[in-house]
């Protein structure tokens, strides 16, 4: 099978080859789903071509006795469904540290996790179930980092820029030396988060060397939602130590491609004000100056309004609520270099079958049942959603349905016209009416 997405990608698959999600929230967590769970992610992750998961909110015990009754052992530290479902799991969580930022972190086994759990519960005097799927825990990154990395686990930043509960958030850290210290370079990966790409990311030099993980954070599984994000990953043999050492560089094997949602689409992308939610557009002849949902900047100024709302000094033209620096604006302020970074692997920017099938019906949510009905044919017609977005000739997506093969075919061309994102809510697909 060959790579048809970017016409510089050469290579062909490998049959080694997998997708994989390593950030969801199982139904323990906080606004997730009451349907995150291993029958309903499974069955999910099969139509839409996800081959290894990450099971998330590993430290919470009913999750655990959860993972257990319907997993079972694959290889070291990989569990596969005693169902008939393909997909695999592997154990991962999310801790929230004293200073509010979110680590993600991968741990050998459910064993581990039974052990760490109690580690922390008798350390912190704390029920590790209180705060659901994520605990937060008085503790400083750079110890989190050797305690994680003490019980054969990895682990980095999780969703690094967004303006909320991240490392990079605005008068925060810029760097990941400020946050982890002397850990720093231990540091397995840097989680990028739905709002940016490799490209945002390698604008900050000391990033070049850490890979990028690119995952859902999905709180529901429904379509759109989980596998909006992935990391396509060469592998000899799935088990823990192999996942891991690609991570961390210390594998022949790596990351073929970070597959993501296209930032721009992300709910974080732009800037925004606080109060009345207004995201912030730069235009280089702005024809008004706000209307409903947008505040409109002239391109010249952003760099001083950049500036200016990290120090606080501009407020909303609107409401005069508070500005906050989406992941776009973020990065800008934090930049430390121009140049392209070669090697890093390909990203994909991506937009989900439902969000597109939504856009061609104008269909507000992506979740109404004509676009479920449509997702579901379209899936067993023509194959995986992956398979569909990334891999199939464009001309076999046409011949089934016009529209959608034509914004495949523009997606896979970095052309598509999108409504940014920002302030809590989604982007949006901004098709041509025919
Ligand atoms: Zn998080
Ligand atoms: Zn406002």
């Amino acid at each position: 099978m060959s790579i048809a997405f970017n016409e510089t990608d050469t290579e062909s698959r490998v049959d080694s080859s997998i997708f994989a999600d390593f950030h969801i929230h199982s139904c323990f967590s906080y606004a997730t789903s009451k349907n995150m769970t291993i029958p309903m992610i499974s069955k999910l992750s099969d139509t839409i071509g996800l081959n290894l998961i990450g099971t998330g909110d590993i430290l919470h015990s009913k999750w655990r006795e959860h993972l257990r009754e319907y997993l079972k052992v694959h290889e070291e530290g990989i569990y596969e469904c005693k169902e008939k479902q393909k997909v695999m799991f592997i154990p991962t969580g999310e801790i929230e540290d004293e200073e509010s930022i979110h680590h993600l972190f991968f741990l050998p086994d459910i064993e581990t996790a039974d052990e760490l759990s109690l580690m922390f519960e008798r350390r912190y005097n704390i029920d590790m179930n209180k705060y659901g799927g994520r605990p937060i825990l008085q503790i400083n990154a750079e110890e989190l980092v050797e305690i994680i990395h003490d019980s054969g686990g990895i682990i980095g930043p999780a969703h690094a820029f967004t303006p909320f509960k991240a490392i990079f958030r605005s008068n925060r850290y810029s760097s990941l030396r400020e946050c982890y210290g002397d850990q720093a370079s231990k540091i397995d990966f840097v989680e990028l988060g739905l709002s940016a790409n490799s490209q945002m990311a390698d604008q900050i030099s000391e990033l070049w060397n850490y890979t990028y993980i690119t995952n859902s954070d999905s709180h529901s599984p429904n379509p759109g939602k989980m596998g909006r994000e992935c990391n396509l990953i060469e592998i000899d043999s799935l088990n823990y130590s192999n996942v891991t050492n690609i991570l961390r560089r210390k594998d022949l094997k790596k990351i073929i491609a970070n597959v993501g949602l296209e930032p721009r689409l992300g709910k974080y992308h732009s800037s925004f004000c606080f109060k009345c939610r207004r995201r912030i557009i730069y235009d280089e002849e702005p024809k008004m100056a706000f209307n409903q949902n947008f505040i409109f900047f002239d391109l010249q100024v952003q760099e001083e309004l950049i500036e200016d709302i990290t120090s606080k000094k501009k407020r909303c033209p609107v409401c005069n609520g508070l500005l906050k620096l989406g992941v776009k604006d973020r990065i800008n302020s934090i930049a430390t270099t121009k140049k392209e970074n070669r090697n890093r692997p390909n990203y994909w920017n991506i937009v989900p079958i439902p969000e597109i099938l939504a856009e061609i019906f104008k269909i507000k949510s992506t979740s109404a049942k004509k676009v479920k009905m449509a997702y579901k044919e379209i899936t067993s017609e023509l194959g995986s959603e992956y398979e569909i977005l990334l891999e199939k000739p464009i001309s076999e997506i046409k011949s089934f349905n016009l529209s959608l093969g034509a914004t495949i075919e523009k997606m896979r061309e970095n052309k598509l016209e999108i409504i940014e994102g920002g302030g809590g809510i989604y982007g949006k697909l901004n098709l041509p009416v025919n």
